[in-house]
């Protein structure tokens, strides 16, 4: 279903993608583009590149960051695009078809393996989802044993991955280097008291056993002493099973779990129906941002954390 998709699109881009395009003012000098997967790390790129790069953000903010169908106007966004940043480990492969298929010799940098990657666990999936991923291969899902793509939500791991950008970005502009570099410091420090903050507030919950959504919060959980009793939804954005259903809510009995979440870029219905089976408060937790409200890469973890504060005091 993709790949017609794809092809039908490369025709667009063909027709459209003429470099010297009239509406475009001429004396402007062509900055370098830099495509990047999704907000938090395109709020990160962005703020690094200063006004040296033309960095674009490719998932419209809303939307979950597993298997997104990017539209016609979407591919000619990223046409010509330089450097293309991705989370990796497969999860948002398909902004990577996306912005090959616009700039065929574009440079694809994953972040989360430069970031001390981690795979998920047992834990975040469960035996039954273990099970259905076993018998049903070729699904994206996010079984135990495979390496966790979601490391944007640690603010540590952030961090390293503002030294990866600062060097790919030079490499795009050795000119602007120092810039790159001295605005990466910059975030850099603000993450670090994104961090501080966040590692104050824990140290006051009560609570510690949580059961989210889908399995986007490893590295926040494990940055911040929390436990994950189970996730909901071990294939993000398809509907669990019965008997999934039936495992989680055992989980959550046998655990002690203190609340659940849903995610708003993903139906919240399974979330609700185990959180009134087990009698729990069920929040929301956002693992992407960019909306009204979590418009920057801190007031998005800071919005989590506040969430946190209330569901686990
Ligand atoms: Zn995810």
């Amino acid at each position: 279903m993709f790949r017609p998709l794809l092809l039908s699109l490369l025709g667009l881009v063909a027709l459209s993608g003429c470099p010297k395009d009239k509406d475009k003012p001429t004396d402007a000098v062509a900055k370098p583009r830099v495509a990047v997967s999704i907000f938090p790390l395109h709020d990160i790129a962005k703020r690094v590149a200063g006004d040296r790069l033309d960095v674009v953000l490719i998932l419209p903010p809303g939307k979950s960051e597993h298997g997104y169908e990017p539209t016609p106007k979407e591919v000619a966004r990223v046409a010509d695009s330089k450097l293309v940043v991705l989370a990796g480990f497969s999860m948002d492969e398909w902004a990577e078809k996306l912005v090959k298929t616009a700039s065929p010799n574009v440079t694809s940098l994953e972040l989360a393996p430069k970031c001390q990657p981690q795979a998920f666990t047992q834990d975040h999936v469960g035996e039954a989802a273990a099970a259905e991923v076993a018998k049903d291969d070729g699904d994206e899902g996010e079984e135990p044993g495979a390496m966790d793509p979601h490391f944007w939500l640690d603010p540590v791991r952030m961090q390293t991955a503002i030294d990866v950008l600062v060097t790919e970005f030079t490499r795009l502009d050795a000119a602007s280097a120092e810039g790159f570099k001295t605005r990466g410091e910059e975030v850099k420090k603000s993450l670090a008291a994104l961090h501080a903050d966040l590692d104050a507030s824990q140290k006051k919950w009560t609570k510690r056993k949580v059961v989210t959504f889908h399995a986007s919060m490893g590295y926040f959980i494990g940055r911040y002493n929390l436990e994950l009793a189970a996730v909901i939804e071990p294939f993000p954005g398809r509907e669990p099973t019965a008997k999934y259903m039936a495992e989680v809510l055992e989980a959550v009995k046998k655990t002690g779990a203190a609340a659940l979440f849903s995610e708003p870029q993903l139906d919240r219905a399974p979330a609700r129906t185990v959180a009134d089976q087990a009698k729990l408060p069920l929040f929301e937790l956002d693992p992407v941002g960019g909306t009204p409200g979590v418009e920057s890469y801190e007031k998005l973890l800071r919005s989590n954390a506040a969430v946190l504060e209330k569901a686990l005091q």
